[in-house]
């Protein structure tokens, strides 16, 4: 069997899907290379008051852990990796890097710190048109290495945000208020919940669904997104 696979590997090469150069054998849709060059946060080591990513969110809603694996980087392997992530049916790769990331975490205890994960959602008519939600998948990988159940039924997208990249932070944030409820509050109370999203930018949606989180009796409220702008 192993000879025929590596003849398939011959015929039909797999390529890295943050850089696109050819896989070695034993590489799984990341290469060594960039897994060792990916810019990694590394915010989980950081006490909270000298992590960057906190303080962006101080003054706005209370977060106990901010996390980001990566740092989003522009026409380079982060992009790709997200690219190939949202836009070309590779869900695998989310559940790769919250593997990888659920690893880092536990070494630092982080399997301590939370009861449930759960994913921002999608617009129920955009879940149907690309066939996955990507922040599922990497819940689901994070879920799997800490050990800790996440569910993709609490929480509810009411409305599909429109495109913000041209509008004021002031005007994005008016933008997804109440674009999300909780439609299963039962299952968060006295929880401490790890929200998870594919990337940060503003954090206006991290913020607009966890203020619906608080608001209806989670214990405390923790955010990892796979990278943070
Ligand atoms: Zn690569």
């Amino acid at each position: 069997m192993k000879a025929w696979s590596d003849l398939l590997a011959l015929v039909y090469p797999e390529f890295c899907y943050a850089c696109s150069e050819t896989l070695a054998h034993g590489e799984k849709m990341v290469c060594t290379t960039c897994r060792v060059k990916l810019p990694y946060t590394n915010y989980h080591l950081l006490p909270s008051s000298d992590n960057p990513l906190s303080n962006r969110f101080y003054g706005r809603i209370e977060i106990e852990n901010a996390l980001s694996y990566l740092t989003f980087v522009r026409a380079g392997r982060v992009q790709n990796l997200l690219h190939n992530l949202k836009y070309r049916n590779v869900p695998e790769i989310g559940e790769l890097l919250g593997k990888w990331y659920g690893s880092e975490l536990q070494k630092s205890g982080y399997q301590e710190r939370f009861d449930l994960i759960l994913p921002v959602p999608l617009y129920h008519r955009k879940l149907k048109k690309r066939g996955y939600n990507q922040s599922d998948r990497f819940a689901k990988g994070l879920s799997e290495t800490l050990e800790i159940p996440w569910s993709d039924k609490v929480i509810k997208r009411n409305i599909e945000s429109t495109t913000q990249t041209k509008k004021s932070r002031f005007a994005r944030w008016k933008n997804v208020d109440k674009v999300f409820s909780v439609s299963k509050p039962e299952e968060i109370q006295q929880k401490r919940i790890l929200l998870v999203d594919d990337v940060l930018t503003t954090g206006a949606t991290l913020e607009a669904c966890g203020q619906e989180l608080l608001q209806n009796g989670c214990k405390s409220l923790s955010v990892a997104t796979i990278a943070a702008a």
